[in-house]
């Protein structure tokens, strides 16, 4: 049995003041000892110490929204593994549809920030999904199949990888994949990586699915076979409509 993971992506909301009290109202909501699932949130750099410090000790863990993959240096704007690392981070997660859409991310850097999150010892957590023109063109399967394989090239472990699939015409428009169109592109990935690393590995890869997670369809994706929690993104601003979609796990 796969564990459910279920990861909140905060994106670029919220203070830090709002950070930390959205946290603590998290940490209250799912209720002391809840060990239901994973759970992570992925707020703002900026907000990353103060809510890893109000989540310290509870199920919730500390996820990152990005790195780079150099140690340091010459790259504005951009976090580095050991700063994430030091503030208490235990997962990453790297090539979010915004970040390709909006920020020039390729496979080939996605690539690049795996292959360093995972050699300093982050756990990760790739985005991959379709636009609405190439779902409508009907290349999804050439689209999520080419970015699971060139995200994870010259990856050989896998077993601290979560795949998260996201349709880019799901996210923060309020439509949801139907549970069936989610579970089919989900099994496609799962029958990827067993090409690529075999049965085992693929029976243990958790697939998250993100795009419009709402507690009132949640329960639902989560069943299907091959989908193990989610990325929410507008609903994990919430903490009662996250925590309901994390007890729906
Ligand atoms: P959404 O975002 O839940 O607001 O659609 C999901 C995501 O981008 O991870």
């Amino acid at each position: 049995m796969r564990q459910k993971i279920v990861v909140g992506n905060w994106k670029m909301n919220n203070t830090i003041a709002e950070s930390s009290a959205l946290a603590s109202e998290l940490v209250a909501a799912l209720g002391k000892g809840f060990s239901g699932c994973e759970v992570g949130i992925a707020p703002t750099y900026v907000a990353l110490q103060e809510a890893g410090k109000i989540i310290a000790g509870s199920a919730v863990q500390l996820v990152a929204q990005n790195c780079h993959y150099e140690n340091d240096g010459a790259f504005t704007g951009e976090i580095s593994t050991g700063m994430l690392k030091a503030v208490g981070c235990s997962y990453v997660i790297i090539g979010h549809s915004e970040r390709r859409q909006f920020f020039g991310e390729t496979n080939a850097t996605v690539n690049l920030r795996i292959k360093k999150a995972l050699a300093e010892g982050l756990k990760v957590i790739l985005c991959v999904g379709e636009t609405l023109a190439e779902r409508e063109s009907e290349v999804t399967s050439k689209v999520v199949t080419s970015q699971v394989t060139e995200g994870l090239a010259g990856i050989s472990d896998i077993s601290t990888v979560v795949i998260a699939y996201e349709p880019v015409w799901a996210i923060g428009t309020g439509k949801t994949a139907s549970s069936a169109q989610a579970e089919e592109v989900h099994l496609l990935i799962r029958n990827t990586i067993t090409k690529l690393y075999g049965d085992a590995a693929a029976g243990k890869l958790r697939i998250q699915y993100g795009g419009s997670v709402k507690p009132s369809n949640a329960a639902e994706l989560f069943a299907m076979p091959n989908i193990d929690g989610g990325l929410i993104g507008g609903a994990s601003l919430n903490a009662a409509d996250f925590a309901a979609i994390i007890k729906a796990a």
